[in-house]
């Protein structure tokens, strides 16, 4: 009998992946190098490294043990020929669109992209001649028709912000390559515990790290996975502009990559449990969750995804001071911006990540003036349930 060879898997290759030989006297966690230059005492191998035709560290704007680490681990977690990674995801997101598009480029993406990257999309690119097209979230045949318009970056975000809408990768990705597009996916909201977009056909994932994978409201970063010639072209712009994750960054976020599983999939049970009850409660209008079964995105989220993600969004029949009293209630959930945390975060789009839109622009993409999205920690299901409950009545 011949033994196959196994893949580790998530959990195993978050804890132990990338940590091989960069410990150091026996220490059983990655060092923190602060260092923000590296020396060489011969000038042959410096030359060499300086060149790029062996791998080492130089200067920490570029390149550091610490963040390499954490990129690796990326690497191992979303499958990828490469990673690279930011001090926010932001920086992720902008550094990626600016370093793989020129003057005359055009790019194809959704109208519900989170709102900085669409800032992106309708202020700056435009700024240096490069055409964008947002196509209504949910229509596929009318993304298909913009990227036979011609295509060269297709930019993905699924789940979306904050009505949880569901894209299909496969198929997307398959029309994107059909125009000749780079495709990239933001996985922020999924996370690669329940969504591997390289596998269903992305050439890119970008991460803002900030939220489940630094996981405790306290780190920021972004990162970048996928084709290796695409991810060193993002590199060489990156350690130009300096966007550069710090070391002592990186390390939270390798910490926080060993819970990533078990935070995800507790966060994942909670998300669907508090959907399940607010569903069902009186004072609650619309739920928008992809595990509910009859989610419009249902389907596709059971085919692409294995486990349907820590939020859940959700709206009242009133007004907005009835969003206040029933947020002030609460007493398990930090009212605040953000999510993948592991405490409940909570907050209405009107207020926050849609704030600058009117209320008509708001109601064009589907957002209702009373809609409450909430990132689900990973209490206790039931202390969740009884807080909401009280917190509705
Ligand atoms: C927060 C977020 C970003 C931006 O990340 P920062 O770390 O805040 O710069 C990008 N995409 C999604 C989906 C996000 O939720």
């Amino acid at each position: 009998m011949t033994e196959r060879k196994r893949e580790p898997g998530i959990g195993t290759r978050a804890v132990w992946g990338a940590e091989e030989g960069v410990t150091w006297q026996g220490a059983t966690q990655v060092p923190v190098v602060h260092s923000v230059t590296f020396g060489f005492d011969d000038l042959d191998e410096w030359l060499d490294v300086g060149s790029g035709r062996t791998r080492g560290h130089i200067y920490s704007r570029n390149t550091n043990p610490t963040v390499e680490v954490f990129e690796e681990k990326m690497r191992l977690l979303e499958g990828a020929g490469a990673a690279t990674s930011f001090a926010t995801g932001m920086a992720a997101i902008s550094n990626t669109l600016f370093a793989l598009l020129a003057p005359g480029k055009r790019v194809v993406s959704i109208r519900d992209t989170y709102g900085g990257t669409s800032r992106i999309f309708l202020e700056f690119l435009p700024k240096f001649g490069v055409e964008v097209e947002l196509c209504p979230t949910e229509d596929h045949e009318a993304i298909e028709a913009a990227l036979q318009r011609g295509c060269d970056l297709l930019y993905l975000e699924t789940p979306t912000n904050p009505t949880m809408k569901i894209l299909d990768i496969e198929r997307l990705a398959r029309a994107g390559h059909a125009a000749g597009a780079v495709v990239v996916v933001d996985n922020t909201f999924a996370t690669p515990v329940n969504q591997r977009p390289l596998e269903l056909g992305a050439d890119l994932v970008v991460h803002s790290a900030t939220k489940f994978i630094g996981g405790h409201s306290d780190a920021m970063g972004g990162v970048l996975c996928g084709r290796e010639d695409l991810v060193g072209e993002v590199f060489r712009f990156r350690e130009i502009n300096g966007a550069t994750l710090a070391p002592p960054v990186a390390y939270f976020l390798i910490r926080s990559l060993k819970t990533l599983e078990l935070r995800v999939l507790r966060q994942n049970e909670n998300a669907l449990g508090l959907a399940r009850f607010l569903r069902k409660h009186a004072a609650v209008d619309k739920v928008f969750h992809p595990g509910l079964e009859d989610d419009p995105g249902h389907a596709v989220a059971r085919r692409q995804m294995s486990g349907f993600g820590g939020l859940v969004s959700f709206s009242l029949p009133g007004e907005m001071k009835d969003v206040g009293r029933f947020l002030g209630r609460l007493r398990y959930a930090h009212r605040a911006a953000s999510l993948g945390s592991v405490g409940t975060l909570i907050g209405p789009p009107a207020v926050t990540s849609h704030v600058e839109l009117t209320a008509e622009a708001r109601a064009e993409l589907g957002i209702p003036e009373t809609l409450i999205r909430c990132s689900v920690g990973i209490e206790n299901l039931d202390d969740l349930i009884a807080d909401f409950d009280q917190a509705l009545g």
